[in-house]
């Protein structure tokens, strides 16, 4: 993988983020494989307003890309927060692509979100604009990328060095099983996996997730049964082929 943008393109704008835009672009356009299948290469697509920027012309799987030259780790501004939680709602969210680049257009990193990460507990409303401005009122939304499990930031590039395609493959296919859980278990279900990630160990006892139990009821005000949720996401994960159980109370982590 090339990891140098062309810098001949762009030159024209005045405006550095249309710069970046065209760039960054024109590198994926030519650069990115797809990790649902095995096309080797994307296609850009000509769908802007549905915030859609390549699309996988044999599985027709549909990507984001969301670049800048340096982003905060935590959170990623995105669009309309009502049209987001919308798109979880209805299962449309595209593939996100996190790409970061260096001050001589080298992309540095690039992040693979798979759509089936999103829930609503990884969206955050950001405060209406204010009345002064074009768009009075308009909520939009950051993405916390800090509140998808680690599994579901699959590393393309990182620091420069590219994996390769089978690598983010096999990365993909580790995590593709959350694509069957219904949109209505999702979120409990990704929640839940991000607490057993951050346990750091692949045995575990129900004991260990009940440890979540405060942050759990938090992301979701509107529950407070969260222990039987919690055993309820377990055969979620569990069905999912993401957990083992091996005895009462006793599970592993699977890959
Ligand atoms: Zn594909």
């Amino acid at each position: 993988m090339n990891l140098q943008m062309d810098t001949t393109l762009g030159q024209t704008f005045s405006n550095k983020s249309q710069i970046a835009r065209v760039r960054t672009e024109d590198w994926a356009g030519r650069e990115l494989f797809c990790a649902a299948c095995a096309s080797p290469s994307l296609t850009q697509s000509p769908n802007n307003a549905k915030a859609i920027d390549f699309v996988c012309p044999q599985c027709q799987a549909e990507y984001q890309l969301k670049s800048a030259a340096k982003w905060n780790e935590n959170r990623i501004v995105d669009a309309g927060y009502d049209a987001m939680m919308d798109k979880i709602q209805k299962d449309e969210t595209p593939h996100l692509l996190v790409l970061s680049y260096s001050p001589k257009w080298e992309v540095e990193n690039l992040t693979l979100v798979p759509r089936f990460f999103f829930s609503a507990s990884s969206v955050q409303k950001r405060n209406p604009l204010a009345l002064t401005a074009r768009r009075a009122g308009w909520v939009g939304c950051n993405i916390l990328l800090s509140a998808i499990a680690t599994d579901g930031k699959l590393s393309v590039i990182q620091k420069g060095i590219a994996q390769s395609a089978a690598q983010v493959r096999a990365q993909y296919e580790k995590v593709k099983p959350l694509a069957k859980v219904s949109v209505d278990l999702r979120g409990w279900a990704l929640d839940v996996f991000a607490c057993i990630r951050r346990l750091g160990k692949t045995d575990f006892v129900l004991a260990d997730v009940y440890t979540f139990e405060n942050y759990l009821a938090q992301l979701h005000p509107e529950n407070n049964n969260v222990q039987p949720k919690i055993r309820q996401q377990l055969q979620v994960l569990r069905n999912a082929g993401l957990v083992q159980f091996l005895s009462p109370g006793r599970y592993r982590l699977i890959g």
